[in-house]
This record gives structure tokens, sequence and C-alpha cells, in this order.
């Protein structure tokens, strides 16, 4: 066992993200292949990689848990000499951008890996722009450029313009498409080229010298206008050296002012190690991202009291439950007590383990700015804060948007209905993305898209020995309100012998925009105050199930104005009561409605197909937003009702004779048309 302290300049918490397809597990591969973490490289296609771990991930050959790894990298001519690199893999399918935006929280950097062939597609706009919001820094490494159809210069305009970005080229390739041999370092003004696989730093080719000069100057330029020094250099006539040229850069990248882009091929092994190297010297330190704390900033974050986010849970069959944690401040030490401060709990830190892919080392403690798996903690689930007792804090913790998709589960025999509910207990700790609710006695999870759903199924298959019968993927439909009704007043009185109930309240309803609202207007203690959330507590069991066809209700404001109770017969149930009744009969009279998620699509096809796609889009209720083109085919933009999408890959692959593809987002709610929703609303 060892303890590790870790110089905090010399760590990178990075994340890889891509659209899906791009390479970016393949890109990880190489990473810790070059990294020593793995011994040999695994195709994707085989189904073998060292990241990729978990069964689905394998038969479906993309990345769905983000896993933790731990790799180490020295540059030669940084200082500092070996850095540690620890690696999140994040999901590049458009159903877990949650997952995608739970890494996001805890890295520093990351590496935007894009396909040198379709160059920024939607769903890298997407992760993108998730990425602009918690304000990561990125390199940009342009992959594929080996495959026919590459092209750089392309995929750096469109880095420009699709995502506003500020690239600054510092790399070029030498060759293109079967011809790519390597790139040329625009800083140090060397080639990298990969003779028989091996890395080998060499003169610029001849050929290249012109344009060389001509790519260098324009990235002095660039620099030069974010930054006084090499500006001053620059107006002087003078060059700057490859050290400040350096250190220009990684303070652009660090403020997010600009992303140095890359490129190279990870398949054919090339342009990862100039990859590595850039990820050391461009991207920020965890105490480049930490806020600065006086003088001495490591020692401070050190020496302060514990703070650290779980951000992913993992339930191995074998090993139980393992919780991956980025430590913000302090130490986080095998054995010793936490508290979880959002459920004011105290936790026991049990092991603590780096991580290297499927290989895990014990370590006796980690401090501030590492990221390092527990074991042992028993109540913390994702996005929760681990502090210190006498230190409570709460950082930030994450939203989960509303799951739009559904499928009921019935378990085949009483042992399966009890695996059942362990698992789900289990799922929903690892992945908050996703809800359960009882419908009739079913169970129904609701997730962020088909895939979703039927990856977590999957999960209780395998991992938890479910049997259990699964319905067909529906829609999550929601109900909501048009109109305001005043003064609703409702009555509840039961005599029953003994003792009776009575409440009575008077309440409005009024719609907003979304979710649900309680405002208490009753004075002089016409209600005693200890059952004015007895009140709230019934309008909200009623909020679950709509009065059209039973969906849950959204955008609903209650105001509570004034009621009545007996001094023996008034109880907390009976509030309740009077409650739910008086908001479901306010709910009838305020135009009730049913909403249904609408998703943004972007279909792409051969320009001789886009007739169809749009015909076939506008039968399945969609408004066509726009068309583009993008890598010399066309792109549909729209705007269509999740439940006329299901089985839509299959139907595009048809009409586009193989060759279309789409991505979906949910976009927001909106109002089933009258036709439609008669066939949803029963009787
Ligand atoms: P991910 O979905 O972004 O993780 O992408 P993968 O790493 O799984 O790669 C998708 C496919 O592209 C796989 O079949 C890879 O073998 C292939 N691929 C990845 N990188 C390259 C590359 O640099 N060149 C070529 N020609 N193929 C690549």
């Amino acid at each position: 066992m060892t303890t590790t302290a870790l110089a905090l300049t010399k760590v990178r918490n990075i994340g890889i993200m891509a659209h899906i397809d791009a390479g970016k597990t393949t890109t990880a591969e190489r990473i810790l292949f070059y990294t020593g973490v793995s011994h040999r490289i695994g195709e994707v296609h085989d189904g073998d990689t060292a990241l990729d771990f978990t069964k689905q991930e394998r038969d479906r050959g993309i990345t769905i848990t983000s896993a933790a790894t731990t790799c180490r990298w020295t540059v030669e001519d940084a200082a500092g000499g070996e850095h540690t690199i620890n690696l999140i893999d994040t999901p590049g399918h458009v159903d877990f951008t949650i997952e995608v935006e739970r890494c996001l929280r805890v890295l520093d950097g990351a590496v935007a890996v894009f396909d040198g062939v379709a160059g920024v597609e939607p769903q890298s706009e997407t992760v993108w722009r998730q990425a602009d919001r918690y304000g990561v820094p990125r390199i940009c490494f342009v992959n594929k450029l080996d495959r026919a159809g590459a092209d750089f210069a392309r995929c750096v305009e469109m880095i420009r313009e699709r995502l506003g970005a500020v690239p600054l080229v510092v790399q070029l390739p030498i060759g293109t498409e079967a011809g790519f041999e390597g790139v040329v370092d625009l800083v140090s003004g060397r080639a990298h080229v990969w003779p028989e696989g091996r890395h080998a730093v060499v003169d610029v080719p001849s050929g290249m010298a012109e344009d060389v000069r001509r790519w260098r100057g324009r990235l002095i330029e660039a620099v030069a206008e974010h930054d006084e020094e090499v500006m001053a250099l620059y107006v002087g006539g003078a060059e700057p050296s490859q050290e400040r040229l350096h250190a220009a850069i990684r303070r652009l990248t660090v403020a997010s002012a600009a992303t140095p882009v890359l490129c190279g091929s990870a398949f054919r092994n090339k342009g990862v190690e100039p990859l590595l190297d850039a990820v050391v010297r461009y991207l920020p330190s965890p105490l480049d991202a930490a806020p600065q704390v006086g003088d001495a900033p490591e020692a401070a974050l050190e020496e302060a009291p514990l703070s650290a986010l779980a951000f992913k849970i993992m339930s191995d069959r074998h090993l139980g439950r393992l919780t991956f944690v980025r430590i913000y401040t302090g130490r986080l030490a095998a054995g010793a007590s936490v508290f979880n401060s959002v459920k004011e709990r105290k936790e026991r830190i049990g092991k603590v383990y780096r991580v290297h892919a499927d290989r895990r080392e014990e370590i006796a403690s980690a401090g501030a700015g590492d990221i390092v798996a527990v074991m042992g903690l028993k109540q913390t689930t994702t996005g929760e804060t681990l502090c210190d007792a006498a230190h409570p804090v709460v950082l930030e913790s994450m939203d989960f948007p509303d799951p739009v998709i559904e499928v009921a589960i019935e378990p085949r025999s009483k042992a399966d209905r009890e695996r059942l509910s362990t698992a789900i207990q289990r799922l929903s700790e690892e992945d908050p993305s996703f809800q359960v609710h009882d419908e009739d006695g079913q169970t129904v999870i609701g997730g962020m898209g088909e895939l979703h759903l039927e990856i977590l199924v999957d999960r209780m298959r395998e991992v938890f020995d479910v049997e259990a019968n699964v319905g067909r993927p529906r829609v999550a439909y929601r109900e909501t309100i048009r109109a305001a009704v005043e003064r609703v007043e409702l009555t509840h009185r039961k005599q029953s012998g003994g003792k009776g109930q009575f409440a009575k309240v008077l309440i409005s309803v009024e719609p907003i925009e979304d979710g649900y609202e309680f405002v208490n207007r009753v004075t002089g203690g016409r209600i005693p105050k200890e059952f004015i959330p007895s009140v709230d507590a019934g309008c909200q069991d009623a909020m679950s199930t709509g009065v059209l066809a039973g969906y849950e209700m959204t955008g609903v404001r209650v105001t509570l104005l004034d009621g009545d109770f007996h001094p023996v017969d008034s109880s907390e149930l009976a509030f309740r009561i009077a409650g739910s009744l008086a908001f479901g009969e306010a709910v009838r009279r305020a135009s009730p409605v049913l909403l249904e998620p609408v998703m943004t699509v972007e279909a792409t096809a051969p320009e001789e197909h886009l007739g169809a796609v749009i015909g076939d889009l506008n039968a399945r209720r969609g408004r066509i937003e726009g068309t583009g083109e993008r890598a010399g085919a066309r792109v549909v933009h729209a705007l269509v009702p999740l439940s006329e999408m299901f089985g839509y890959v299959g139907h595009l692959r048809g009409m586009t004779s193989g060759r279309g593809v789409f991505t979906m987002q949910f976009a927001a709610y909106a109002e089933v048309p009258a036709s439609v929703a008669r066939t949803l609303v029963p009787g």
C-alpha cells in the first residue's frame, strides 16, 4: 500500500468527449496503452477494450458507464517530469448526456475528439455546449485523418463556425488519407512520425516548409491577439520562444479563451503521444481550476477540511458498491469517518483505490485535486458532498432532467419481485436520471431514451438476475392546466362511530411554467399551522395522477386561501385528503390538457433522399425548422413528438439505402393536439 501525495501542478483530471463513433474509445485505449496501463491494444470492434468494461458496452461497442482511470505521462521538455492523468471516460450517446454532465462537473479539462471526415457533428455541438456551461477548458483532437475524405482544415473551420470556438492550430498533418504519416508541431517546428509503429521526432518534410511557416505565423498571431506578452514580441518583429508560446497557449486554454487543435489517427497509432504532451502542457491542473487561496494555494487546499463530490457509483456483483469521488480540498483516508452533508449522515470510508481501468490499487489516502474510488459508503449517492463534520459544506449539486420515456416491468416470480426492488434501489444510486413509479400494481421505470431504458433493463437481468416481462417503451406524457380557477371549496367529513374526520379547505389553482408551487395565504389560524403541510402533501398526491389519463401533472400553482377545522375530528390525514380532493376538483375545472415530449431531431442524408426524409418527418407530426449541409450531405432540423419517433432508426435507414443518420434530444413538453389526445384519454 502506498501513501500518495501528488503535487497538484502535476495532476490532470481530464475527460474525453466526442460524438459516438468519432474514436473516443480508441483514443482512450491508446492513451492507456502508451502510458503503460494496458499492455496490449484492444480494438473496439472486437468488443475488447480496457475502458469499456461492462458487458452491455462490449456488446454494443459504445461507452456508457464512465470509468475513472489513472495513468502517468512524462513530457521530456516540460518542467516537473512525470504527471498523473486521471482519465474519466464520458459517454457519447445523447441518451446519456446526464452522464456527460456528471463527468464534466468533476473534470478540470477535456479532450474533444472529432471525426476528421464527418467533422463537427450535432452531438459534438451538444457536448461542447455542456462543457461551455461548466467552463471546462478543452483541446481538440481531429481523429481519423487516415480515412478517405478526411479534411483537417475543414474541421478547424467547423470548430470555429459551429462551436464558436477560437481554434489554435498547433499541429499540421503530414500527408492525408492512406498517406497520413504524422504531424508537425508548429510550436517546436518538429515533425512527429511513426515509421513501423515507433514514434520518432524528425525534421519537417522539405515540401511542407512553406505551409509550416504560414500556419505558425497564424498561430502566433492568434495567440498574440489575446496575450500581451506575445503581442509585444510580435509587434517588435521578434519570434516568441517555445517556452513562451507554450505558456501563452496554456494561459488561453486554461481561461477557456481558445482551444488548441491537434490531429492524428488513434486507430493507426499516430498522434497519441503528442496529444498526451498537449494534455500536460495545455490543460489545467486542479490548482488552476481551484479558487486561489492566499499565497500558498497548494498547501491551503491540502490542509483545508475535506470536501469531495461523489460523482459516480458502480455496483459490482462481486465487490459491491464502489463510489467514485473527486476531492476538492483536504484528504480522504481509508477508515476515516466523513460527513455526507446532503443526507446529514456520518459515513465510514472503507478502502480507497486508485483505479486503472479494470485494475485497482489500494492506497491509504488521497488528497485535494485527486479522483479515486472508495469502498464502504452505504448512503451516499451521486451528486452528494462528503466533508468534515465540523466544517459542513454542500458542493453544487446536479440537476437531472425529467425522463421522457418509460417501460413497464413485470417480475416473473415473487423472488424476482424482490430482486427487482434491490436492483432498482442500487441502479438509482448509480444513475439518478431514471425514475420509478407504481402504476396499477406494475413497476414503471422512466428514462432519457430508448437505449437508456434498454441498458437499465439489461443490467437488471445480468447483474441482479431479475427475470421479468418488459413492456414496450412508451412516452411519458404529462398533464397540465390552461386556465386559472378561483376559490374551490371542499369539505371532507366522515363520521364512523368513534372519532370522525373533518377538514375544510378553500383553494385556487393557476398555470405556471412547470413544476408545482404551493402558496399558503391562510391567516388567523383558520387552519391550524400543523395541518398546512398536510394540505400541500395532499395536492402533491393528486399531482402525481392527473385527472385526464392519470399522467403526472406539471405547471400548477396552488394557493390555499382559507378553511376550517374541528377541534376533535381534524387531523393531518383529514387535511391531506381534503387537499387532494380539492385539487382534483379545481384542476378538472381549469381546462386540463395532455402534454407530450417533443424532440429536436437532426436527420442527415444524401441530397437525393432529402425530399423523402422531410416528407416522412412531416407525416410524423414533425415541424421542419430548416435544412443545411454537412460533410457533403443534407441535414434536416425538425421538432417531432417523441411518440412518433419509435423505430425511426430502421425507417430512416430503409429510406436512405442505409446512409441516413439522426440524433434526437428532448426539447420541451407541448400540448397534444385534440385529435391525438382523444386516443390517449379513456372514455
Ligand atoms: P467512440 O464511439 O467515439 O468511442 O468511437 P470508437 O473508438 O468506438 O471508434 C468507432 C469506430 O471508428 C471503430 O470501428 C474504430 O475502430 C474506428 N476508428 C477510431 N479511430 C479511428 C481512426 O483514427 N481511423 C480509422 N480509420 N478508424 C478509426
